[in-house]
């Protein structure tokens, strides 16, 4: 017998309209590639969101076809957001700091109809502009006094005249749930980037679940500020999940060093902030070398890659919560948040710092386990490490345009994260399994080993890989970028690790670089610096 209740679609269009009609003068600043603050309100966006929905019908864009962002943080890029998947289109948000090449691949893989790109990206689009075959116009997300000169871009279009070209009034369509609304193509690390297929219901779901109190806990008191872009993982949800519970947004565009984002934190009183660790040293250098308080900042949530417990404490001293959140594109992408529950929130500060550097317990719509090589599964003990599986309704099924069988193992999607979960659910990571270092058949996690180095107060950022080893196959080899200005030597750096971690588990050797290799999405690129060190020679111990 079912149950007698309205068989509503979940849309990303009634977040809009929710917004529109709940929190119409709730404020989203942006600051703008320009260089100047913009500022407006949900009620602006959603009409501008409509007279853009009506400039895409007008091209020609039809349900299901993609629509390309190369653009930061801002408003423009919100009323993207919303037009094109509102309308029945798909989002397709590129990464620009990806190789031209690889742009170039993934618009034409996703079939792209049609490019919006912020003005920075200029010479990237001239760049690909003729290598791509399926995009049939490119547009300037600016207005028509900022217009920039080009001669490669032939009938190039400018964002404001196409919306000044169209009336407000758009009726959202009424579309199945299930339909595609946003895609984003992992930053392929290894072979040809895969594009991720979010849903209106996945997207809508994953907002419920993620705006909680126990999960990213986000109200209508909030001021957000999210530094994870819009064009990685649609920002960690925050584009959606502000509009559902009515947040200010404040969007930082290219301007995010630590100096420009504390001005905006301080003048904008934002309140919650978002985004991957190597983000925030450069903002923790600022506010330490100056001095400086945080007026209204209260929480940040850090994920894409674990968050150093040193970190966690610098934030703490300046009496911002950390959130550590664990995710990924394939699980648009809140799998996992490291909350206390109320039996560990009365433990002393040692053991609530250390639960705080998990990874956490899975939110509710999440289910996790971890398995071995077999694929069976392997006990929550918090110390057998097992490849972590995950399942639910915002969880990748498959890639878009996918060859072969698939992701799925048994209906569980294969996140080769490796990571132990103990009896209270609370998961950590201990590597991705690409990174794990294998000494004597045991496993070193390098993820513990990172977050000692960086504990280190010279220590500004730490990789920690695997390197040949004549009698234990491979052994780990920290490579380190210091503080400027510091001094610290190999010795000091490996003394420092006595009574930190099993003997067997300290690097065997310390290399001092300028900069450690970032990647697009700001995560430490390993496999460089593994074919940079291969062969680095180890002394037998
Ligand atoms: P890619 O970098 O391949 O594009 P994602 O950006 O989706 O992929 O990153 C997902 C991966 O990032 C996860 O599989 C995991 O290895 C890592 N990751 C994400 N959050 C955390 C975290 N809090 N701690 C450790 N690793 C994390």
């Amino acid at each position: 017998m079912n149950g007698l209740m309205m068989d509503r679609p979940l849309l990303i269009s009634s977040l809009l309209t929710h917004a529109e009609q709940q929190h119409a003068e709730r404020e989203i600043v942006s600051r703008r590639v320009e260089g100047d603050v913009h500022r407006y309100t949900y009620g602006d966006m959603g009409r501008r969101a409509r007279q853009l929905a009506n400039a895409l019908a007008a091209r020609g864009i039809a349900q299901g076809q993609r629509v390309a962002t190369l653009a930061w943080n801002g408003y423009r890029h919100m009323e993207l957001y919303y037009a094109v998947s509102g309308s029945g289109a798909v989002l397709h948000t590129i990464n620009p700091r990806l190789h031209a090449d690889q742009v170039a691949w993934i618009a034409d893989h996703a079939e792209d109809q049609i490019l919006f790109f912020d003005l920075t990206f200029l010479p990237l689009v001239e760049a690909i502009a003729s290598r791509v075959s399926t995009i049939k116009a490119f547009v300037a997300m600016t207005d028509r006094a900022h217009m920039p000169a080009t001669t490669t871009l032939a009938g190039l279009l400018c964002y404001e005249d196409l919306l000044a070209a169209q009336t407000d009034r758009f009726d959202w369509p009424d579309l199945d749930e299930r339909s595609a609304s946003s895609l984003c193509y992992t930053s392929g690390t290894t072979g040809n980037p895969k594009g991720v297929l979010y849903s209106h219901r996945s997207t809508l779901l994953h907002a419920y679940a993620a705006a909680l109190p126990d999960a990213l806990n986000y109200s209508s008191h909030d001021a957000v500020l999210p530094v994870v872009p819009m064009f990685h993982v649609n920002a960690w949800g925050i584009p959606y999940i502000a509009a559902m519970v009515g947040a200010k947004l404040v969007f930082p565009g290219p301007w995010l060093d630590g100096q420009s984002l504390y001005e905006l934190f301080e003048a904008e009183g934002v309140t919650v902030s978002a985004g991957v660790p190597t983000v925030w040293q450069g903002l923790l250098t600022h506010v330490q070398s100056h001095g400086l308080r945080f007026g209204s900042m209260r929480r940040t949530i850090i994920g894409g890659s674990a968050c150093p417990p040193a970190m966690i404490e610098a934030f703490q001293q300046h009496d911002v919560q950390v959130i550590h959140a664990w995710g990924m594109t394939e699980t648009s992408p809140l799998g996992s948040v490291s909350r206390l529950t109320p039996r560990q929130a009365a433990l002393d500060a040692p053991q609530r710092q250390a639960l705080q550097a998990k990874q956490g317990r899975a939110v509710f719509g999440v289910e996790m386990k971890i398995v071995d090589a077999a694929g069976q599964r392997l006990p929550h003990d918090g110390r057998t490490p097992g490849e972590l599986m995950v399942r639910g309704p915002w969880i990748a099924s498959g890639y878009f345009r996918g060859e072969g069988a698939g992701p799925l193992v048994d209906g569980w999607f294969p996140t080769g994260d490796v990571a132990t979960i103990d009896a209270d659910g609370f998961m950590q990571i201990t590597d991705r399994s690409k990174d794990v270092i294998k000494s004597g058949g045991e496993w070193i996690g390098s993820i513990d080993l990172e977050n000692i180095a960086m504990a280190h107060p010279a220590v500004a950022m730490a990789a920690c890989i695997g390197v040949r080893h004549p009698k234990w196959d491979e052994r780990p080899l920290l490579v380190v970028a210091k503080k400027p200005g510091r001094a610290l030597s190999r010795d000091e750096l490996l003394a420092f690790f006595e009574g930190r971690v099993a003997k067997w588990w300290t690097p065997d050797d310390v290399v001092f670089v300028d900069q450690i290799p970032l990647g697009g999405t700001g995560k430490m690129q390993k496999n460089l610096l593994r074919d940079a060190y291969r062969d680095h020679l180890l002394t037998p111990a």
